[in-house]
C-alpha cells in the first residue's frame, strides 16, 4: 500500500493508530478486527508528502517513496 510519498508494509504495523492520528489529510484508515488490525492507506491521493506518519510509526511499517524525475 502506498501514496505518491510513503510506502506502508502492512506486517510491520502493531495497529497503534498514531499515524491515523497525525495524518491531517485523512489518508490512513484502519483494518480493525479483533484477530486482524492494522493500518492501511484509504485516501492515497490526499497525501501531501509531510511524512508525519513515517515519524510518528514507532515500529517502522513506512517507508519513504524515494523521488523519481
Ligand atoms: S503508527 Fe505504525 S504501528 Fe501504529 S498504526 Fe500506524 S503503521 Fe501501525
Ligand atoms: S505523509 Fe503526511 S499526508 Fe501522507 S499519509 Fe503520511 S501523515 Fe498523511
Amino acid at each position: 500500500m502506498r501514496t505518491e510519498f510513503v510506502k506502508l508494509n502492512t506486517e510491520k504495523c502493531k495497529a497503534c493508530w498514531k499515524c491515523i492520528e497525525v495524518c491531517a489529510k485523512n489518508v490512513i484508515g484502519r483494518i480493525n478486527f479483533p484477530w486482524h488490525k492494522h493500518a492501511k492507506i484509504n485516501n492515497p491521493e490526499n497525501c501531501s508528502g509531510c511524512l508525519k506518519c513515517l515519524k510518528i510509526c514507532e515500529f517502522s511499517a513506512y517507508e519513504l517513496i524515494p523521488k523519481t524525475k
